[in-house]
């Protein structure tokens, strides 16, 4: 398994993933998507969006506003219950989880020493004098204040005036935004049960101790759906969310081995949730949530409802009469799983007593589909097409075009970034005064390192079929080009 530095170090190198507003010296926990990172993302939430909502007769898309009435969240739970318990260090003002106190070092001045200053394994007793922790475990002097509530959601003000009456909340979860135009969907689009309402969007927690690059950040993208079904099937459809889920992340490339699911304990259930199973991924820090599928029972609708005083229910035509639905959530995290993607996609190799780096995404994936390189870059002819072919991939592939070094450079370059294939075009593609042009160029396999030379005017329709993964039949096709 990879260690997490190697993954921020390539992401800020390769232009995937750089900190928030660096030059100033970065902000907590917030990262920017670059050229390459904004690709991979966005083809993450595309493969989401169109097996969850474009490949279903059963599901449509919403696109909810992130500022909501601040009564939302008092229907939701979040205003009470969105909170964790801090405590606050009366000398250095540092503030902690106060459920997380014995997860990390202490800091500790030892009487039995003479005052000397030891770093102490968290939950464990100081070795000379036998001493648990009790002061601040980061200066080791502060007396901690009574532990307080301290709610995760962002306050903010809406219109010029900052009074109580403007108070509003960055939403903490798309979910919310759903429920809220349940009935809106159920009258226009003529919905029938069961039915679900998808939706990516920016959620926003102020979380005390985030961390582990985008895995915990305080600003964060959703792709959420809350599927809507008759009470008494709930069970059923819940079990098939998980598999369905379940079976999506391998479908794109992630190795079997590297997921599981796990139940929750009954005493680790959200106060809505009737049953809920997370998909894990092992992560360079250990196994964590990757997707949580909850069952969300008839809670939100019935609190939306009696805080709101419209009806939100659905008539069943069959036994005429009315029922408020329950509601599969399966959640996902959009950086999360593109951190699961670049994590389980990263590989070290030796070649030729070199290390080639490779991130071996799914072709669906991966930022870039086809780099197109020159192997001379003085020809004008081998420039002229190669650029046209750069042109004609571009229209429905993101491709690029490549000429700033070696042809071997070239390779390792693309291969580090993840691009499935390379196009060469070279001497006998346009031909010289010794010989005619064969108008083909080779195509290079990025994890077999392997080529087949092709002509160009079947570049396209090759194309679509080594998207499709099926490098070794054409190989069968063409045979394998040696150079
Ligand atoms: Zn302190
Ligand atoms: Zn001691």
């Amino acid at each position: 398994m990879v260690d997490m530095d190697k993954i921020v170090s390539l992401c800020k190198r390769r232009g995937f993933i750089f900190q928030s507003s660096e030059i100033y010296g970065g902000t907590g926990s917030c990262w920017d998507y670059g050229p390459l990172g904004v690709e991979l993302k966005n083809n993450v939430k595309h493969a989401w969006w169109r097996d969850s909502v474009q490949n279903r007769a059963d599901m449509v898309g919403l696109d909810a506003s992130i500022l909501m009435h601040p009564r939302v969240w008092k229907a939701s739970g979040h205003l009470d219950h969105f909170t964790d318990p801090m405590v606050d260090c009366r000398a250095c003002k540092k503030r902690f989880r106060a459920d997380k106190l014995e997860d990390d070092v202490w800091v500790h001045y030892c009487e039995a020493t003479k005052g000397n200053k030891f770093n102490i394994p968290g939950g464990e007793a100081c070795k000379h004098c036998g001493a648990n922790r009790t002061l601040c475990p980061a200066c080791g002097k502060g007396e901690l204040t009574e532990p307080r509530q301290f709610n995760l959601m962002f306050k903010t003000f809406m219109g010029p005036v900052e009074d109580d009456a403007a108070v509003t909340y960055l939403r903490p979860e798309t979910a919310q935004g759903i429920f809220v135009n349940f009935d809106n969907v159920l009258q226009s689009m003529r919905m029938k049960l069961p039915f679900g309402i998808a939706q990516i969007g920016k959620s926003f927690r102020n979380e005390i101790t985030p961390g582990n690059f985008t895995f915990r950040s305080r600003e964060f993208e959703q792709m959420e759906i809350e599927f809507f079904v008759m009470p008494g099937t709930d069970e059923e459809w819940h079990q098939k969310w998980i598999d369905e889920r379940f079976a999506w992340y391998p479908k794109y490339g992630i190795h079997k081995e590297n997921i599981r699911l796990r139940e929750h304990e009954k005493d680790e259930l959200a106060h809505y949730a009737k049953r809920t199973a997370d998909i894990e991924y092992l992560f360079p820090m250990g196994w964590s949530e990757l997707e949580g599928i909850a069952n969300r029972t008839d809670f939100d609708l019935k609190q939306h409802a009696q805080f709101s005083g419209r009806a939100l229910d659905y008539f069943d035509e069959e036994r005429k009469q009315k029922v408020v639905p329950f509601v599969i959530e399966p959640s996902a995290g959009a950086d999360r799983a593109t951190l699961a993607f670049l994590v389980d996609a990263y590989r070290e190799e030796e070649v030729r007593s070199e290390k080639r780096v490779v991130l071996n995404f799914h072709p669906e994936l991966a930022p870039i589909k086809f780099a197109v390189l020159p192997l001379l870059k003085k020809n004008d002819r081998i420039v002229e097409t190669a650029t046209r072919l750069t042109a004609d991939l571009r229209k429905r592939w993101h491709s690029v075009y490549d000429d700033t070094a070696s042809i071997g450079r070239l390779y390792r370059r693309q291969d580090e970034v993840g691009t499935p294939f390379c196009v060469t075009v070279d001497v006998q593609t346009v031909g010289d005064e010794k010989s005619p042009a064969d108008e083909k160029v080779t195509i290079r396999d990025r994890n077999t390192m392997q080529q087949i030379r092709v002509p160009m005017s079947a570049l396209e329709t090759l194309m679509d079929r080594l998207m499709a993964g099926k490098w070794a039949n054409t190989v069968q096709e063409f045979g394998l080009f040696k150079d």
